[in-house]
């Protein structure tokens, strides 16, 4: 018994203690909001309800300059940060491409270890800011100028070119979702300058039977401009063939294409986009 009491009374107390504090916070709460407004659809928040839950705070990234890489906001999975490639591989082992000044950079071709590089972390719908430089001085043509890509999932790419004043089919210059949707407008910077995609991803959705129940979309901006506006996919990436579905899990790796032209990547983050409540 007077165990019990030793433990029990001091928890108790512990507890009035919290309970005084929560009331104490609720009253010195401001009050904001309404709830003698309409209710909005799905009837749990009235317009401006003031118990509806606030967002959670994050601390905004800042912007890269042409010398520097920019911060990512800090919610963000960093996948590089210009440091090292400890959050990436290669078919499972250290990946052979460089660091250098800051950036990932495919290596040449016959390097062990080269080919797609891929993330360790894998992401189902998400928020993607990719920033990357092709070759200066220029080399090659149309597909074989600048060539890479960013592989969502590891299957679903859009298409990383020197599209500066180089030719090439509409569906495969930079920022197509290539081989299915040209970008908007070509936004492209000259070689050699550091250019930024951001994209909003929405994984495709596969029914138990292995059919499409929703396909992926992406929206996507290349230096800020909108380039894709939640274009619906046809399956993943395909050469001179139609996209086409193989059911696969929720989520998948973010990887980069080594196509043999030594592009440069950096500042390179993902932010899982959770679900609204
Ligand atoms: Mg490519």
């Amino acid at each position: 018994m007077t165990i019990r009491r030793t433990l029990t009374l001091p928890a108790a107390a512990v507890a009035l203690a919290a309970l005084a504090l929560i009331a104490r916070a609720q009253q010195d709460k401001p009050k904001v909001g309404f709830q003698d407004t309409p209710m909005l659809p799905g009837g749990k928040w009235h317009v401006h309800d003031g118990e509806r839950p606030q967002p959670p705070v994050v601390t905004p990234g800042t912007a890269s300059t042409p010398e520097a890489a920019g911060k990512a906001p800090s919610d963000a999975v960093v996948l590089f940060d210009g440091k090292d490639l400890s959050k990436w591989q290669i078919h499972g082992k250290e990946p052979g491409w460089k660091v250098e000044d800051g950036a990932m950079v495919v290596p040449p071709s016959g390097t062990p270890n080269g080919g797609t590089i891929t993330s360790k972390d894998e992401f189902g719908d998400c928020q993607i800011h990719v920033e990357f430089a092709t070759p200066d001085p220029p080399q090659g043509r149309d597909q074989g100028r600048g060539n890479s890509g960013v592989l969502i999932m590891g299957r679903y790419e859009v298409q990383v070119l020197d599209s500066f004043e180089n030719l090439t089919y509409a569906d495969g210059g930079a920022s197509a979702v290539y081989g299915q949707h040209p970008p908007q407008v070509n936004a492209s910077r000259p070689p050699g300058r550091w250019q930024t995609y951001d994209i909003i991803f929405h994984a495709p959705k596969f029914k138990a039977d292995g059919s499409v129940e929703a396909p992926a979309t992406i929206t996507a901006l290349h230096n800020g401009v909108l380039v894709q506006d939640h274009v619906e996919l046809l399956g993943p990436m395909a050469f001179r063939a139609l996209a086409r579905y193989s059911p696969h899990g929720p989520k998948g790796p973010l990887a980069f294409q080594d196509h043999g032209n030594p592009v440069r990547y950096r500042n390179i983050w993902v932010r899982e986009i959770k679900a609204p409540e």
